[in-house]
């Protein structure tokens, strides 16, 4: 029989889909795959189940309903002062994954360059090459994650469409600064490319950290893509509902493969949505600071069991270095040793990276319940300081 896709058949079942299994049949908690552990605000599942009821259940308009997009504006305008025709420059998605889908079958013509900065969220690269992309990839490096400008520089050429950045960063949890954006920025106006910016977690930002988007860069405007998810903006991750704003002139071709690819997304959520976008500041600063004293909790806990941890500036993941507590192995089999013998799962950094040179970080989800992330540290505690 002929084969499938080669490019999609060479990889294996995402890490994230592998230890929430074992963590499952390990009955191990799980602070690996991001996932909340509490639902977000009961106002928007109500909306959602009253639209369900009530109706129509039938396709939507497929840039998504106008209450949405104009949310979308809205916002775009309240938190970062862009002004955005919500009727040219949104759309919305399945999910920030089909808005990434979206946007490399759209922009990436086959042998064009992408830049991409390890250590990459699971579905860049198999996207990227499965629309004809060559990746060009830059690292940044645990523990501090620094951008190295000099291999970014040398990344981006003649032939680069795009970089593909994301920022608040999973799982480096870095926030990129405004030093690092405006050199990137100048990067992508130099080489005449695009940025596809995948901010997913821009409302999960800690301390003085603050999320910027390039697309705020005058320079940036017309050259960027600006993906956000309500999975992650509300607490709700199976609802794969994704907003994505650009200029008209690249709208246009992104809804061209969205057409092509799921076409809508369903209308009950969207409207849930375009209420939960629109509600007060408090909302969206209680997001951010929740998640930031569950930062606190577990990286004190962390280190009363041990281990060294990295800085977490933003989304719900904090990294821990596993040579701190005397772990000699790489992180894989730290995390099934965790699994196993711990009853607690996470996941291996070296899983973001093409080619892990380090194999001694690991990554821990903390957006669940404080008494959950106890119990779990306190499992690593009685474990590794015996
Ligand atoms: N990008 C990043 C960096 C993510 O962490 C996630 C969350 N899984 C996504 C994209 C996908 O978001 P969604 O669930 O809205 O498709
Ligand atoms: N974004 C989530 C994480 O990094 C996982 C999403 C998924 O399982 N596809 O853990």
């Amino acid at each position: 029989m002929k084969a499938a896709n080669s490019i999609l058949s060479s990889y294996g079942v995402t890490v994230f889909e592998t230890i929430s299994r074992l963590a499952i049949e390990h009955d191990a908690i799980n602070l690996g795959q991001g996932f909340p552990d509490e639902d977000g605000p009961e106002i928007l599942r109500q909306i959602a189940a009253q639209a369900t009821l009530e109706g129509p259940n039938q396709y939507p308009p497929m840039l998504g309903i106008p209450e949405l997009r104009q949310a979308v504006a809205i916002h775009n305008k309240r938190f970062y002062n862009l002004e955005v025709d919500w009727q040219t420059e949104v759309m919305v998605t399945s999910g920030a994954t089909e808005a990434l889908a979206d946007c490399m079958l759209a922009l990436i013509e086959p042998g064009d360059e992408v830049v991409l900065i390890e250590p990459l969220y699971d579905c860049y690269l198999p996207m990227v090459r499965r629309a004809g992309g060559v990746p060009r990839l830059v690292r940044i490096d645990p523990p501090h994650w620094e951008l190295p400008r000099d291999a970014l520089r040398n990344a981006f050429s003649e032939k680069t469409k795009l970089i593909l950045l994301n920022t608040p960063h999973n799982p480096a949890a870095k926030v990129y600064t405004e030093d690092e954006l405006s050199f990137i920025a100048e990067l992508v106006e130099e080489n005449d490319a695009y940025a596809v910016c995948d901010e997913v977690y821009e409302h999960i930002t800690f301390d003085d950290s603050v999320h910027r988007p390039l697309m705020t860069f005058s320079n940036m405007r017309d050259r960027c893509v600006r993906i956000g998810s309500a999975g992650k903006t509300f607490s709700m991750t199976s609802w794969k509902v994704g907003y994505l704003t650009a200029p008209a002139h690249l709208l246009g071709a992104i809804a061209k493969a969205h057409q092509f690819v799921t076409f809508t997304t369903p209308s009950n959520l969207q409207r849930a949505v375009a209420t939960g976008l629109l509600l007060d500041d408090r909302y969206f600063s209680r997001l951010a600071l929740e998640q930031q004293a569950k930062r606190d909790r577990i990286d004190v806990r962390l280190k009363n069991a041990g281990f060294s941890t990295l800085s977490s500036e933003g989304t719900y993941f904090l990294t821990v270095d596993i040579r701190s507590i005397g772990f000699q192995g790489t992180d894989i089999e730290f995390c099934e040793h965790l699994i196993c013998n711990v009853g607690v799962a996470a996941i291996p950094i070296s899983a973001f990276y093409q080619d892990a040179e380090v194999r001694q970080f690991v990554r821990f989800c903390f957006c669940k319940k404080d008494k959950l992330l106890d119990t779990a540290c306190l499992r690593l505690a009685r474990h590794f300081q015996n």
